[in-house]
């Protein structure tokens, strides 16, 4: 459910690349407008053979761009400095918008390879940027003046968080220093990109393969159908193939009679990328967390989290550990209740097992149903992918008055993929909204959202929501599990922060916020998803078109908090072994496993529950969410308080939304988060909310 942010940040080099050697006739479709509607990515003509190119030639570019301002013989402004420096790289981002999604959403081999190949040269780029002198002066010199250039509130901000990201990236660092850091942020670049790959590969690798009609006992019929389907597509017809895609292993688990196979399943999951193979990550860790904690003692700070920490909300590392504490303290006794609660039912059974971590999904599934009589399948047929999308949108058009138009003649890089155009309540054109909501080969696990094109001043954003849900099978439709409709909402919701924004410049605006806000307008998203008005709207049964009836909402809400203890501690253990990786101020000899064990036994995590993630594929760790993962709640905390304001006022009221939407969705990073929070709610969160809302209190 992350929000992946492609950030270019480049600069004057000397490099040259000489490309321009073989003779095309196709002229590549990145150096110019890509003269479509509303210059949406021509997907039809773009090839493989366009992007290195394209990448090469923004560098170029930049770097005359970067030189343009250096050079210039007036005196440093706002204008000529800050402002041509965020216009800057225009190319760039284009390429690197379709390059960044498709590696994401729908990559291959040459892609792959590709990304390996360009990782380094961008890395590189980026460092002639950041940590070059003479555009570092002009801008210290702009910074130093701030306060006598009469600056809107939006441009003071974009100033100093360039400054700062200068600062941050080494701007102000004598010549050897910068020289190590940029033979770290190299090696980097590539650590990181392999680790990703060996989690993707390892996640495709496996599949469980059942001949024996018997050992489907206990799956409900559209998870065996569309077992059945994979394994005819992987020419193995008359069996069924189990995966380790959430889609596939989650039900799996949730509905499997077989201990033993949901035993196998479950460890092959836990186990990716630590076997020791070529895809072993755990070397791989151990040398990113030691390159980060080097990069962090070389720009001033003890650790990398307090490096990573000193840009967002919550400042540093001790707040944030504060906070995971005092949570850790209600919910791993939660959990510890309702552990005990499913070996009662497992006693019942009188197999004598005691229950382990492959247990839990099945178990906590049966005391869902004999606490509120209530089998998540019996939601599935309200939840077609179709309506619950058009749900979202309408939620969106009642509190912001806007509409969602599917558009045909826009390219797609996939026949699955999706556009639509949104509007305001004027009609006026706001952005391009594309959704690509079904599992590949080719497309890594999780949801996220992500940008095509940002937006500053009247030139509008491209937007995507790409998820792996539920796939349609045979003649019936995708339906969702409760958990995928969550998902939707909450992406849908980043979308929207993506789409209303309205700011001058793209280095403050959409989802440019720091990483501890910007899950405020995804996870508030997901309170409307099952408000009984809201369900009314959207939740219809696919064969009979009949709302779901009074009896069965009541069911889902009553049993929102159920299972709560479980989820919070998974999430909490996986933000608190982010947060102790990166706390290390010595890290030599990490060996990553041992590590993360250590951490669970000193936090006392009870042996029934693993992290969410753990050490070997935490791929946000890897990709932007390093001492970042506690984000999740830490939001949660702002989104549950938010939304008692709509549950004060009325969940569709006016007001609210009008102000939800002019003090945090139109405004990015452009002020600072907490001033725009009190902005809409008067006063700064309360955690009350949250607890109540995790049945922590
Ligand atoms: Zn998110």
């Amino acid at each position: 459910m992350d929000l992946k942010k492609i950030v270019f940040i480049l600069s004057i080099c000397s490099m040259t690349y000489s490309y321009a050697g073989n003779v095309k006739t196709d002229p590549n479709p990145f150096l110019s407008d890509f003269k479509t509607l509303y210059n949406a990515p021509s997907f039809d003509k773009i090839k493989i053979e366009h992007y290195e190119p394209a990448f090469l030639e923004g560098i170029r570019q930049q770097n005359a761009q970067i030189k343009a301002i250096v050079s210039n013989k007036a005196k440093p402004t706002f204008q000529n400095t800050i402002v041509a420096y965020d216009n800057s790289g225009e190319i760039l981002r284009r390429v690197g918008g379709v390059f960044f999604n498709l590696t994401e959403a729908e990559t291959n081999d040459a892609l792959t390879a590709l990304s390996i190949k360009m990782a380094p040269v961008l890395s590189e780029h980026s460092d002639n940027i950041s940590l070059n002198k003479a555009l570092f002066k002009r801008i210290k010199t702009v910074y130093s003046q701030r306060k006598s250039l009469k600056l809107t509130r939006e441009q003071e901000r974009l100033l100093e968080l360039i400054y700062k990201d200068f600062v941050r990236s080494g701007a102000a660092l004598d010549d050897k220093k910068q020289a190590r850091l940029r033979e770290i942020n190299k090696e980097l670049a590539t650590l990181e990109i392999d680790f990703g790959n060996h989690v993707l590969n390892e996640t495709n690798a496996y599949q469980l393969v059942i001949s024996d009609k018997k050992d489907l006992a206990g799956l409900p019929d559209w998870l065996v159908k569309s077992a059945a389907e994979d394994a005819k597509a992987a020419g193995k017809e008359g069996k069924w193939i189990f995966t380790l895609h959430n889609a596939s292993r989650l039900p799996f688990l949730q509905y499997a009679d077989n201990r033993a196979l949901r035993e196998q399943i479950y460890n092959a999951y836990i186990n990716r990328a630590n076997k020791g193979d070529k895809n072993d990550n755990k070397a791989i860790l151990a040398k990113v967390i030691t390159l980060r904690l080097e990069k962090a003692n070389l720009l001033g700070f003890d650790t990398y989290s307090n490096f990573v920490l000193d840009k967002n909300m919550a400042k540093s590392s001790a707040k944030v550990m504060d906070f995971l504490n005092n949570l850790w303290k209600y919910s791993n006794e939660n959990a510890r209740k309702e552990a005990a609660e499913l070996q009662k039912l497992m006693d019942k059974e009188g197999k004598g097992e005691k229950l382990a971590r492959w247990d839990w999904w099945y178990y906590s599934e049966k005391l869902r149903q004999e606490k509120y009589n209530l089998n998540e399948d019996e939601l599935k047929p309200y939840f077609k992918l179709d309506n619950v999308r058009e749900g979202a949108f309408a939620v969106a058009n009642k509190l912001y008055g806007i509409t969602l138009t599917e558009v045909k003649n826009v390219p797609v890089y996939h026949p699955d993929v999706k556009v639509f155009d949104v509007k305001d309540s004027k009609g006026k054109h706001l952005g391009l909204f594309y959704v690509d909501y079904f599992p590949r080969a080719g497309k890594r696990g999780g949801a996220w959202m992500n940008n095509y094109k940002d937006q500053h001043g009247e030139s509008r954003p491209i937007i995507c929501n790409v998820a792996s849900f539920t796939k349609p099978t045979g003649d019936v439709p995708s339906l969702l599990t409760l958990d995928e409709v969550q998902t939707l909402f909450h992406e849908f919701g980043h979308a929207l922060h993506g789409l209303l924004t309205k700011c001058n410049y793209v280095g403050v605006s959409g989802t440019n916020v720091t990483r501890d806000f910007v899950e405020l307008p995804s996870q508030i998203m997901e309170h409307w998803a099952t408000e009984p008005e809201v369900l009314k709207m959207y939740a219809k049964n696919y064969k009979t078109g009949e709302v779901m009836p009074d009896t069965l909402i009541q069911k889902l809400n009553k049993q929102m908090l159920f299972n709560q203890g479980f989820m919070t501690t998974e999430l909490l253990a996986a933000a608190i072994l982010d947060m102790e990786f990166h706390n290390l101020k010595d890290a030599k000899n990490l060996d990553v496993v041992d590590f993360e064990k250590k951490v669970m036994d000193k936090y006392g995590l009870i042996p029934e529950i693993a992290p969410r993630y753990r050490a070997t594929y935490f791929n946000h760790i890897i990709g932007g969410y390093a001492s970042g993962y506690y984000s999740y709640l830490w939001a949660n905390v702002l989104d549950s308080d938010a939304f008692e304001a709509f549950k004060e006022n009325g969940i569709f009221d006016k007001k609210t939304a009008d102000a939800f939407r002019t003090n945090v969705l139109e405004k990015g990073g452009s002020e600072d988060p907490m001033v725009l929070y009190k902005r809409f709610r008067g006063a700064e969160p309360k955690l009350e909310p949250m607890l109540k809302n995790r049945g922590l209190q």
